[in-house]
C-alpha cells in the first residue's frame, strides 16, 4: 500500500514560540518496502509518523493511504486512526505490563468485537509469527527486552494493518540485542510483504534495515534513496556527513577530465567521482575514513599513473578500537580521520602516504 504525502505542514505552538516540525513535506511511501525516515532528534520523524496514523492533525496538505485520502486540509477529511487500517510499534510502553502475553496481542481484535474463537486463532497464528508461540499466559513483565518486542511486534500485526508503522523501536535495548532484534525484524518484515515506515535517529539501523531511506533536517525531507546511495553518493553535505563517520575538505573545482571532476584543496590536486558542478565553484569533498589506503614504501612518482590522488602526510594520532586503528592523519592543514589494519606497523609521528580512489571522492554541494 502506497502513502503520498503532499505539501504537509505541522506547527506547534509552545511558549510562545511557533515550532515549524513539518515544513512543506512531500513524499512517496512504496508498497511492500521497508522505508525509513531518518534523521537527528528533533527533526520531524515521529511528528510526520504521528500524522500519518492520525494521532496528530497537519496544518496544511494532504495524506493518502492507497487510494483513500485519509487527511486532507482543503477537501476537510480526516479519517480517524483506528479507521486507517495501520499497526504501530512505538519506542516505550511497546507492551501493557499488567496484562499477559496473550491479552497483549488479542487487544486490537477485542475492540473489534470479533468472536472469541476468532481471536483464538489469529492471536496463535501471529505468536508462530514472532516465533512466541507457547508464551501466551507468560506476564508481560516476565520477558525480555527482544521477546516484548516481538509481542508488539505480534500486537500491531495481528488486525492484518495495510502498513505498519514503528517509531525507534529498538532504542531502548542494548547493543547487541538491538543488532539481533533488527535481524529478526528485517526477516519478519521480508516474509509479510508489508508497507513498513520505519523511524530512527541510528544511521546503522537505517543502513542495515532499510530498502529506502529518507534523510530528514529541521522538519523537511533533504534526500531520498537506496542505503549505498545515501552512504557513497548522497547529494548534500548534510546527508554524506549524518550517515557515516566523513572526512570534509573545502575544495575548488578546477576542470573535467576523463569523465572525473578534478578539484584543488588541502590535500592537493584530488580527481573525483564525476558531478555536475560549474569549474570555478566552491564544493565539499568528502571522503569515508574506510577509503584512505595507507601505502608502504616510497609514494608513487609524479606523472605515474599510480600518483593520482597520492597525498603525503604525518600520523598525529593511532586509538585502538578493536577491529581496527583509528588514525588522524595530518596534511598542511586538514587532519583526516582513517580506519587501518591493526597489524599496521605504524606510529604517532610517522610519514604516510596513502592514495583516494576517484571512484570514493565525493563531491558534495558547500
Ligand atoms: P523527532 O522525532 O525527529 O525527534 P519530533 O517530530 O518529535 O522530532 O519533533 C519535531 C519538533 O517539534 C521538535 O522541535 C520538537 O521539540 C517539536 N515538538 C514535537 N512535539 C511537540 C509538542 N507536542 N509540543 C511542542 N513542540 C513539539
Ligand atoms: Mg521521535
Amino acid at each position: 500500500m502506497e502513502i503520498r504525502i503532499r505539501g504537509v505542514s505541522k506547527y506547534y505552538y509552545s511558549e510562545g514560540k511557533t515550532i515549524k516540525a513539518l515544513d512543506d513535506v512531500n513524499l512517496t511511501i512504496p508498497s511492500n518496502k521497508i522505508f525509513t525516515l531518518l534523521g537527528p532528534s528533533g527533526s520531524g520523524k515521529t511528528t510526520l509518523l504521528r500524522c500519518i496514523v492520525g494521532l496528530e492533525t497537519p496544518d496544511a496538505g494532504e495524506i493518502c493511504i492507497g487510494d483513500d485520502v485519509v487527511w486532507s486540509k482543503d477537501k476537510n477529511i480526516s479519517v480517524p486512526p483506528e479507521k486507517r487500517g495501520l499497526g504501530m510499534v512505538f519506542q516505550t510502553y511497546a507492551i501493557w505490563p499488567h496484562m499477559n502475553v496473550f491479552d497483549n496481542v488479542a487487544y486490537p481484535l477485542q475492540v473489534r468485537n470479533m468472536p472469541k474463537d476468532e481471536i483464538r486463532q489469529r492471536v496463535a497464528e501471529t505468536l508462530r509469527f514472532v516465533q512466541m508461540e507457547g508464551f501466551e499466559r507468560r506476564p508481560a513483565t516476565k520477558l525480555s527486552g527482544g521477546q516484548q518486542q516481538r509481542v508488539a511486534l505480534a500486537r500491531a500485526l495481528v488486525a492484518e494493518p495495510r502498513v505498519i508503522l514503528f517509531d525507534e523501536p529498538l532504542s531502548n535495548l542494548d547493543a547487541k540485542l538491538r543488532e539481533e532484534t533488527r535481524k529478526e525484524l528485517r526477516a519478519f518484515l521480508g516474509k509479510l510483504q508489508i508497507t513498513a515506515v520505519y523511524v530512527t535517529h541510528d544511521r546503522v539501523e537505517a543502513l542495515a534495515l532499510s530498502d529506502s531511506i529518507a534523510v530528514m533536517r529541521a522538519g523537511q525531507i533533504v534526500e531520498i534513496g537506496t542505503p549505498q546511495k545515501i552512504y557513497f553518493d548522497a547529494d548534500h553535505r548534510f546527508v554524506a556527513d549524518f550517515i557515516g563517520r566523513a572526512n570534509l575538505v573545502k575544495a575548488t573545482v578546477i576542470a573535467e577530465k576523463g569523465g572525473c571532476t578534478v578539484v584543488d584543496c588541502g590535500l592537493g590536486r584530488i580527481v573525483c567521482q564525476h558531478r555536475d558542478i560549474p569549474v570555478g565553484s566552491e564544493a565539499t569533498l568528502c571522503i569515508r575514513p574506510e577509503f584512505i589506503r595507507i601505502v608502504s614504501g616510497a609514494a608513487p612518482a609524479a606523472g605515474n599513473l599510480a600518483a593520482c590522488n597520492s597525498v603525503e602526510g604525518r600520523i598525529e594520532s593511532l586509538v585502538f578500537v578493536g577491529e581496527v586503528y583509528e588514525v588522524e592523519i595530518g596534511v598542511g592543514d586538514e587532519h583526516l580521520l582513517a580506519r587501518i589494519d591493526p597489524d599496521a606497523k605504524l606510529k604517532e609521528g610517522d610519514s604516510v602516504s596513502f592514495t583516494l580512489d576517484p571512484a570514493h571522492c565525493l563531491l558534495v554541494a558547500i
